[in-house]
């Protein structure tokens, strides 16, 4: 599906028009595309940034923390006004004053489970009809909680196009990984520590997973706060995930799937790491196999 351009809108995204891979025709399937953006730290931070001002129709920011003064070498949609602000918040406010043409919703929560709620309806846009502008239903009360909180994640992740994946925790991207294959929405993952960083797409009926990736390390993580984090290393990881996301979207160039990308910030080195294909996953196997099995 595509959404047609103004002519305003062609001027203004002239510069990546004239590129015949993007031509007319991708800037108009950006400007259709709904973008499901999970954590509002750095990597979300540079991932927004790029995507808002590139033309994305849409993006759902979710996050329940609040700006910190720790935040702000790296997560440069904030400002020092903005400390104590909630970041989905503060990060809709500075995205819109960027591109106007977004459509940019802030949920406050965090993924914990399958049934995750979301907490701060006010902040959807509900209108006397109980409808936001998402479409969720966000004022259903003739439900029993757990099921309405399942009607809003099935929702979530149904009706974006694509997740980028820019939380902080195996916690939180093995959960984002089983419900973009239980949705079949591709997953763009991102994650930096130290000068270090890591890329993974995963499609699903098309390659690997997340938890295939995973499986492979079995050392705990460390956290940023632990270990520290190069502030323009996570702007290039949650750059790059904004690229990678607009390839998809667009269907441009080559993807690597069932490859885990590197990158090591004190050596300029990038790097490809193609995955075993030998392993049992519970998460991607089912799904895999009934895309070969349309296939013929
Ligand atoms: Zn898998």
């Amino acid at each position: 599906m595509k959404t047609p351009l103004s002519t305003k809108q062609v001027m203004r995204y002239n510069r990546q028009i004239v590129l015949p891979q993007v031509d007319i025709d991708g800037q108009e399937l950006l400007a259709a595309s709904r973008v499901l953006l999970i954590g509002v730290g750095g990597l979300g931070n540079a991932a927004a940034t790029s995507l808002c001002g590139s033309g994305v129709g849409k993006i759902t920011l979710i996050d329940n923390n609040i700006v910190e003064h720790t935040n702000l070498p790296r997560q440069t949609l904030f400002d020092e006004s903005q400390i104590g602000q909630s970041k989905v918040m503060a990060a809709k406010a500075r995205l819109s004053q960027i591109n106007s043409d977004c459509d940019i919703v802030g949920i406050e929560t965090s993924l914990q489970s399958d049934n995750t709620p979301l907490t701060r309806e006010d902040d959807f846009g509900v209108d006397s009809s109980g409808v936001d502008s998402t479409g969720l239903d966000a004022t259903q009360t003739d439900s029993s909680g757990i099921e309405k909180a399942e009607i809003t994640t099935h929702k979530l992740f149904s009706e974006h196009d694509i997740v980028l994946d820019c939380t902080d925790n195996t916690q939180s991207r093995d959960l984002i990984n089983r419900l973009c294959y239980k949705h079949g929405v591709p997953l763009i993952s991102g994650a930096a520590i130290r000068f270090e960083g890591q890329l993974f797409v995963a499609k699903p009926g098309e390659s690997q997973c997340y938890a295939c990736l995973r499986r492979l390390f079995s050392a705990p993580e460390l956290s940023c706060t632990e270990a520290g984090i190069f502030s323009p290393v996570v702007n290039i990881v949650g750059t790059y995930q904004a690229l990678l996301a607009m390839q998809v979207l667009m269907g441009v160039g080559s993807v690597p799937l069932n490859t885990l990308l590197t990158f090591d910030g004190l050596q300029h080195e990038w790097q490809q790491w193609t995955l075993p294909n030998t392993m049992q996953c519970d998460v991607c196997d089912e799904q895999n196999k009934d895309t070969d099995n349309n296939d013929g």
